[in-house]
């Protein structure tokens, strides 16, 4: 069985937690390098970034985690955690900081003041059956990718609509909360995708 930590300094953990064992796997907490140590993967739950950015710094976890992604851990982040998975913040804080994992360019709080949150059902590239129902809370958006990131979703089902979804590698990141709700197919192939599977 795999191991999956969830970043667990500030945001929404417990839901995380659920939706992993519920996949297949051992869901623990990671606040410390011991505990980063010991997974196999690792989800940056939502919440927020500029005080996410904070705590891993105070907790002297940013560098450790920093050379775990880089050396290939599978990593998947939702809302605050695309934000820090991104290479790029657009509106963020000058001192926020990101561990650069996606080559994308990511805009906090993108949807703007009147639609703090939302819901939709979107097709995802790589996700079989019915739509999936995407829940949006003060969510970023991404503005642009690089080459070798694959866009798996956009708002409104568009061609042309923010990218809300997508994969680079071993790194996963939605603009949305998989994790609310009780569909986890995006917990589901997280699981695959730390054990090579997807
Ligand atoms: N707006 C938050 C940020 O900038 C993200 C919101 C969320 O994770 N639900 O970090």
């Amino acid at each position: 069985m795999v191991t999956v930590g969830i970043l667990a300094l500030q945001g929404d953990v417990a839901e995380h937690v659920r939706a992993l064992e519920e996949s297949g796997a051992r869901a623990v907490l990671v606040r410390r390098q011991s505990e980063l140590d010991a997974v196999d993967g690792l989800v940056i739950p939502g919440g927020e970034s500029t005080t996410m950015s904070n705590l891993l710094l105070s907790f002297g976890l940013f560098d450790p985690l920093s050379k775990k992604i880089a050396d290939g851990m599978p990593v998947y982040g939702t809302c605050a955690g695309m934000i820090m998975l991104a290479t790029h913040i657009l509106d963020g804080r000058d001192d926020q900081r990101s561990f650069a994992a996606i080559d994308m360019v990511v805009r906090r709080n993108a949807f703007g003041r009147q639609v703090d949150s939302y819901e939709e059902d979107l097709f995802i590239d790589g996700i079989e059956g019915a739509p999936f129902p995407a829940v949006f809370l003060r969510a970023p958006w991404v503005e642009s990718v690089g080459n070798d990131v694959k866009v798996l979703a956009r708002a409104g089902n568009l061609p042309d609509g923010p990218i809300v979804a997508v994969r680079s590698g071993q790194a996963m990141a939605t603009s949305f909360h998989p994790e609310i709700g009780s569909d986890w197919r995006f917990h589901d192939l997280f699981v695959r995708m730390i054990r090579g599977e997807a």
